[in-house]
């Protein structure tokens, strides 16, 4: 039986394999893909290492800022087709506002309730533009809660394996909003 003719997968060239599954023209073809097949596998661990390293070289506020540029993103899609919590017009360009300022409440940067849809003006230009902030909050959220998070809050620092865990409840939920579109 004469098998089919194919394309060579080194070479490209056209020829009629004598054995099936045969995917390459000639002998040489077979050393030459099987050296690039190595190298593949080689530059692909290399790949991962590096990567492995890198992580172990990050530290813990690496982890604290890649989180919140999750959480941000998850709390946008959460909050997709609102308008800006403050001027309760639609965001141009969509921002995660924080009510209380990240910086001066780091506990409350990973709180949902403390974190919604607001539009790049109001969050940049107006500095939050937290008395419209407040105001619609109390809407959307309650004023008990507003309450709660106007009031003190310990302090927490995570471990790098809280936050990795809290990453991954984060990425789980964007995933979940992505796939229910
Ligand atoms: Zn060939
Ligand atoms: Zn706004």
């Amino acid at each position: 039986m004469k098998l089919k003719e194919k394309k060579c997968k080194y070479c490209k060239g056209v020829f009629t394999p004598f054995r099936i599954l045969q995917s390459v023209c000639s002998f040489e073809c077979s050393i030459y893909e099987s050296k690039e097949k190595a190298d593949r596998k080689k530059a692909k661990e290399w790949r991962k290492e590096k990567q492995k390293r890198k992580e172990a070289l990050k530290t813990n506020s690496d982890y604290v800022r890649e989180l919140q540029t999750i959480f941000n993103k998850f709390i946008r899609l959460r909050d997709k087709g609102l308008n800006c919590i403050s001027c309760g017009k639609p965001a141009k360009k969509e921002n995660a506002g924080h009510y209380r300022s990240r910086g001066g409440n780091p506990e409350l940067a990973i709180e949902e309730l403390n974190c919604h849809l607001q539009c790049e003006y109001c969050n940049t230009f107006l500095h939050g533009n937290l008395i419209d902030y407040r105001i619609n909050l109390i809407t959307k959220i309650g004023l008990e809660k507003v309450e709660w998070l106007e009031g003190k809050h310990e302090p927490k620092k995570h471990t790098i394996e809280e936050l990795k865990v809290l990453k991954e409840y984060y990425k789980n939920k964007i995933k979940e909003i992505e796939n229910k579109d």
